[in-house]
């Protein structure tokens, strides 16, 4: 059971129902942020270009209704679900987020974590400049503002250069749709054209692929690493590269949960890349069992390579309920385990008897595996063989992910031996992150393995956000 899931965007122009293809995209980007989720769109004419605003906590669909998408007319259209990292769960650091200032409406939404918030909001704030949210995506707002430049696209592109940390985002002005992604590209931003019946082809962006397919656009590449594409008002795009190029490092972990497996994230299937782990983890951890099991949804992908590479049969030995919501009530006499009984159950006729591989993309706190591995014990595995398709996680992230500190990383002070003892499996086996840049196809270091390793390609700078940070390293116990 991994790390919580960071934030989607999703943008579209020239398109008739702008908002609705947001509305759609947003709907299939869901479980990249179940907290909030908000669309901003751009009319023309007799509007004078105005830009429309509805954000609120809360499922897409719950938020938006017909009603209030009829309020979001306009041709151009950008969206965001959000998990709060930086900003906290309030409904002031929903995006996306509007302004009005020296080039109009302005309106933003942001995947990611900047690392230099604090000292780019302080210095904003001795320009005098007033905040409404803890979001660091405001900062950016407040940059593109307060800039020198005199044209907007100049003004972002003076903003960029200022941003340290983890950026993709969608900006959308009165007369412009920009796609902007960071140096180092640690969140994905993909771009594609969708075909319309007067023969024009919109242009399209989006966290992964799978918003793609939901609308009918076609992928034509990634947002690269540093550039910033602008789709101008005569639907003619422009490409731009502000900052100096740098070794890209997107985030490995898009790969091993984050995305969606019916994705293309970073020019690659995240289905493939999942079954390649788990063919790998078959091959390096061995053992002789009866059923592969996966922990569902997560495990699905590298439990179907792990059978096949071992011939072991795969069968949906615990069964997840995609209906509960983000909170539940406990009934007052607590029961065992609640949290994770209450979200997964196992199936008993399968698993009776049986020795079981149980195959989940990581292990975060050791918490929920121990649970999960005592579930499976309890519905009758004669042995309950644990596999884990990354290597283990000994690091926080600072690049939108929201994690625990280091120290409650169960990794970051226990060996694998530890860890199984803890989680009570017969076997525990992790990938290593050679596995893991051979599943990648990595020849060496081009993406970000930093909660595997701690090697950040960007050290962050002032305080930590909200759920990892820096935090004393605890005296190893083995
Ligand atoms: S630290 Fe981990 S989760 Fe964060 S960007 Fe790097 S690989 Fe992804």
């Amino acid at each position: 059971m991994p790390f919580k899931d960071e934030c989607g965007v999703f943008g579209i122009v020239p398109q008739a129902e702008a908002s609705r293809q947001t509305y759609l995209g947003l709907y299939a980007l869901q479980h990249r942020g179940q907290e909030a989720a908000g669309i901003a769109s751009r009319s023309l004419g007799s509007d004078l270009n105005q830009i429309h605003l509805h954000k609120a906590q809360g499922y897409v669909a719950d938020i938006f209704s017909e009603s209030v998408l009829n309020e979001l007319p306009g041709h151009a259209s950008i969206g965001h679900t959000r998990y709060s990292t930086t900003g906290g769960n309030v409904a002031s650091a929903a995006h996306p987020f509007l302004v009005h200032g020296r080039f109009g409406a302005l309106a933003l939404c942001h995947n990611g974590n900047l690392t230099n918030t604090e000292l780019l909001r302080e210095k904003l704030i001795q320009q005098g400049h007033t905040f409404n949210s803890p979001s660091d995506s405001e900062v950016i707002l407040g940059l593109i503002s307060r800039a020198e430049a005199g044209t907007l696209i100049e003004a972002v592109e003076e903003a960029l250069r200022q941003c340290e940390g983890a950026f993709s985002l969608l900006i959308l002005s009165e007369h412009l749709l920009m796609a902007a992604r960071d140096p180092h590209g640690f969140r994905p931003l993909a771009y594609g054209r969708m075909p319309q019946e007067n023969g024009v082809q919109a242009h399209v962006f989006s966290s992964e692929t799978c918003a793609f397919d939901l609308v009918g656009a076609n992928y034509e590449r990634e947002v690269e690493p540093g550039e910033l594409l602008i789709v101008k008002a005569d639907n003619t795009t422009e490409s731009r590269f502000p900052v100096a190029r740098v070794a890209p490092r997107p985030c490995v972990f898009e790969h091993v949960y984050f995305s969606r497996p019916d994705s293309f994230v970073f020019s690659r299937s995240v289905m493939a890349t999942r079954r390649e782990m788990g063919r790998i983890l078959a091959r390096q951890h061995p053992v002789e069992a009866d059923l592969v099991v996966p922990v569902p949804d997560s495990g699905v992908s590298a439990a179907l390579g792990y059978a096949e590479a071992s011939g072991i049969p795969f069968e949906f030995g615990m069964i997840r309920n995609h209906y509960v919501g983000r909170t539940f009530i406990e009934p007052k006499q607590s029961i065992r385990s609640f949290g994770v009984k209450v979200k997964l159950n196992p199936v008993r006729e399968l698993l009776k008897g049986k020795r079981v591989v149980l195959v989940d993309d990581s292990i975060v706190r050791g918490t929920t595996s121990k649970k999960i591995v005592e579930m499976v014990r309890a519905a009758g595995a004669a042995e309950v063989h644990l596999r884990i398709s990354s290597p283990p996680t000994t690091h926080s992230c600072f690049y939108g992910i929201d994690t625990p500190t280091r120290d409650q990383l169960i990794a970051s002070h226990n060996a694998i031996e530890q860890i199984r003892e803890f989680v009570k499996a017969d076997t525990l086996g992790y990938l290593t992150l050679e596995d893991l840049r051979g599943a990648m196809q990595d020849p060496g270091d081009t993406f970000c393995y930093a909660c595997f390793n701690g090697e950040y390609a960007v050290q962050p700078n002032g305080p930590e956000p909200k759920g990892s940070g820096l935090v004393p390293f605890p005296a190893a116990k083995a």
